[in-house]
């Protein structure tokens, strides 16, 4: 037994730590305690929702972005990234194609593209809605006026994905240029949550400057935040941004991390990500053993997803969308747990 015991069942039955102890959770780390975190983590998630798995249909919708965060393929400076942008059509095409398959959430990501004028983003979120209304939105657009986010919900959208990065000022300084700020970043998380979305929040484990201090503070930002979902994935260097030579994120770590925000929060909604299975080919099928409970598969057409590179390296890329999902159905049957077709919505959550 290492020395973590007790906070780790610190952690269990008060949801949260110390700054200190938070920071200790990383200098002693050890194989013994991270297996008896991740078995715990683990019964945590199954009691919470058995072996259900929630998919979320991922698509990848426009890699325009007006901003030039360091670590992002995307980045605006980045002139060997091929652009592209989908129509309307092709966007509810995607979403049929997954409909088809029993997804019943239909995750918009893309870059901070501003050629999308509110009203024609609301009218594809009444579209969507109105052909598919059983099923839940989820946007991740990045950072918004707080009218626009309600234009957003009013349109219908459910829910909001916006990692906060890192929530040291300092450090979100060394990953972002200038005009872009945690406070700004912050703000936007509250207004979403205060409108009514269900929010997502999250950072990347072991990215550029990353320290355990950043990392404790990351944990207590979130315990504050409280979001209904947290998206966390290893950084993986591009070739192509100022971060091309920073080491990759550890695969052990961001599994050490789920556990921690399983055992923190027992009934967030927390994703496998692809991120995690590009460091490792069993990441995602590892993640849900860390106690995450939810994989987004793409659906994006398989023309586009080798032009939405966020990282090097990363999974998926030639693929169809049926492939993907069968693929994901199978991995995660093959470790005694089932993909199942439902909104997938956080408890506490209604409409208001
Ligand atoms: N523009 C949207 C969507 C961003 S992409 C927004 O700002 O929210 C989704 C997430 O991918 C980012 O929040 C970031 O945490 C992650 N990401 C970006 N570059 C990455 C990299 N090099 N390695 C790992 N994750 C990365």
């Amino acid at each position: 037994m290492g020395t973590l015991r007790p906070l780790i069942d610190k952690l269990q039955v008060e949801r949260t730590l110390t700054h200190d102890e938070f920071v200790r959770m990383f200098t002693e780390r050890n194989p013994e305690d991270s297996e008896y975190m991740r078995a715990l983590a683990q019964e945590t998630a199954v009691a919470n929702y058995g072996h259900d798995i929630y998919l979320r249909g991922l698509i990848e919708f426009t890699n325009y972005c007006r901003n030039d965060c360091l670590y992002c393929g995307i980045r605006r400076s980045n002139d060997k990234a091929e652009r592209y942008r989908l129509t309307t059509e092709e966007i509810l095409e995607c979403c049929d194609i997954g409909y088809g398959f029993g997804l019943r959430t239909f995750v918009l990501q893309g870059g901070e593209d501003m050629t999308y004028k509110d009203d024609d983003f609301c009218e594809l979120i009444r579209q969507i809605k109105k052909q598919h209304p059983d099923c839940a939105v989820t946007l991740s657009v990045g950072e918004r006026s707080r009218e626009t986010y309600e234009k957003y919900y009013e349109a219908g959208a459910d829910r909001y994905l916006l990692r906060h990065e890192t929530s040291s000022p300092e450090h979100y300084a060394m990953l972002h240029p200038a005009e872009l700020t945690i406070e700004n970043r912050k703000r936007c998380l509250r207004d979403l949550k205060d409108i009514g979305f269900q929010i997502g929040a999250g950072f990347m484990v072991g990215s550029p400057y990353q320290t355990y201090d950043y990392l404790a503070e990351d944990f207590e930002y979130l315990r504050e935040l409280d979001p209904h979902m947290i998206g966390i994935g290893p950084f993986i260097h591009h070739k192509d941004t100022p971060f091309r030579d920073m080491p990759d994120g550890s695969y052990e770590e961001t599994l050490y991390c789920l556990a921690i925000l399983r055992l923190m929060f027992p009934r967030v909604l927390l994703p496998a990500t692809t991120a995690l299975g590009t460091i490792n080919p069993l990441g995602r099928e590892e993640g849900i053993r860390h106690g995450a409970n939810v994989i987004m598969p793409s659906l994006s057409p398989k023309d586009v997803r080798q032009k939405y590179l966020l990282y090097d390296g990363k999974i998926c890329t030639g693929e169809e969308a049926a492939e993907c999902h069968a693929c994901l159905e199978g991995r995660i049957a093959r470790i005694g747990y089932r993909a199942v077709s439902s909104r997938g919505d956080h408890a506490d959550w209604v409409r208001k």
